[in-house]
């Protein structure tokens, strides 16, 4: 009996850091624009659980292609006797379902690319959102409508999880929940979604600009919202755009951050959160669009940005396609 209540206990105890061990991302796709086969898809799963949920889906199947041939999948094997590759396994088994910020094609085409071949599973998101997808792309013009409502026959493999602002909700076949907050972006609405499993956080924003210059305070209640968890130490990570380098004027942000926009934003979650709440924190930055010219490579003059102007003591980290992240681990 006493070695059934202590087994019971010690296994009580374990919990919490059996399950706080943050998340593996998995980069499907580093830039925005212009590269096809590179945009916008990260591929998230808590630590040691494989079944994961993407943060918009812009690359998927050239995004699991590279991740294969960097070992990244390699702790993903299909069950014996499966037809799939490790690559069809992980699209059809081991993703769940997407997180799609906005219908941009820069944030779904490797979804809609994927989709004859992909299996059932949710795609989650604002109404807005859902609308457009359904509006502009499963309308059987643009393509087969692989959704559940609008223009008919319906396929039905991607059922509509409409995400209410700050509410949480399952993300179904995962032990995660994810919660939207609306931003904007270049007059659609966008989305941030915070991921939670077991105590650990993580933020993946969709393409937005500042407050500043969107006159709004969409940021403002993210950050109101996120800061308790970077106070607590729940925050493992952030995902966040930056499409141009600071020298980029306002008036041609077309809705996008910029490293010192970047850094304006996460102070005032740092103000909200407490002084270095937010030292050697990660934070990927996405979107940097890939460039046709000369000179030097935009990520790497993002980065440099990031890093001369960083007060918070930030841990930047420029992906690239294919590369397996490991944040918060122990
Ligand atoms: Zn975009």
């Amino acid at each position: 009996m006493n070695r059934i209540l202590a087994t019971s206990l010690a296994a009580l105890l374990c919990a919490p850091a059996a399950y706080a061990q943050g998340f593996d991302v998995t980069v499907l796709g580093a830039t925005g624009g212009i590269q096809d086969g590179n945009l916008s898809a990260f591929m998230i799963a808590p630590k040691g659980d494989p079944r994961a949920v993407t943060c918009d889906a812009g690359a998927l199947v050239a995004g699991l292609i590279a991740a294969d041939a960097q070992g990244s999948l390699d702790g993903i094997t299909p069950p014996e006797g499966s037809d799939f590759t490790r690559i069809g396994h992980t699209l059809t088994e081991v993703i769940q379902g997407y997180l799609i910020s906005h219908a941009h094609l820069d944030h779904i085409a490797g979804l809609i690319a994927a989709s004859p071949d992909d299996s059932a599973k949710p795609i989650y998101g604002l109404a807005s959102v859902h609308d457009d997808i359904r509006d502009t792309y499963f309308n059987w013009k643009a393509w087969p409508n692989f959704g559940t409502s609008g223009v008919e026959p319906h396929l039905g493999k991607y059922p509509a999880t409409v995400l209410t602002p700050a509410e949480q909700t399952k993300v179904e076949g995962t032990g995660m929940l994810v919660t939207a907050f609306p931003l904007l972006h270049s007059g659609v609405e966008s989305t941030a979604f915070l991921l939670e499993h077991g105590g650990d956080a993580l933020l993946c924003l969709g393409d937005t600009g500042p407050d500043s210059v969107n006159g709004s305070g969409a940021l403002a209640a993210l950050w109101q919202a996120v800061a308790p968890l970077a106070t607590n130490g729940a925050l493992k990570g952030v995902i966040i755009e930056s499409s141009y380098t600071s020298e980029r004027p306002d008036d041609l942000l077309f809705g996008h951050l910029t490293p010192r926009h970047i850094l304006a934003e996460l102070g005032q979650l740092a103000a909200l959160a407490g002084e270095d709440t937010l030292k050697d924190m990660p934070v990927i930055i996405s979107h940097v669009k890939y460039s046709l010219k000369t000179g030097a490579s935009p990520q790497q003059q993002v980065l440099d940005e990031l890093q001369s102007m960083d007060t918070l003591g930030l841990r930047f980290i420029m992906p690239q396609q294919g590369a397996l992240l490991a944040l918060g681990a122990q």
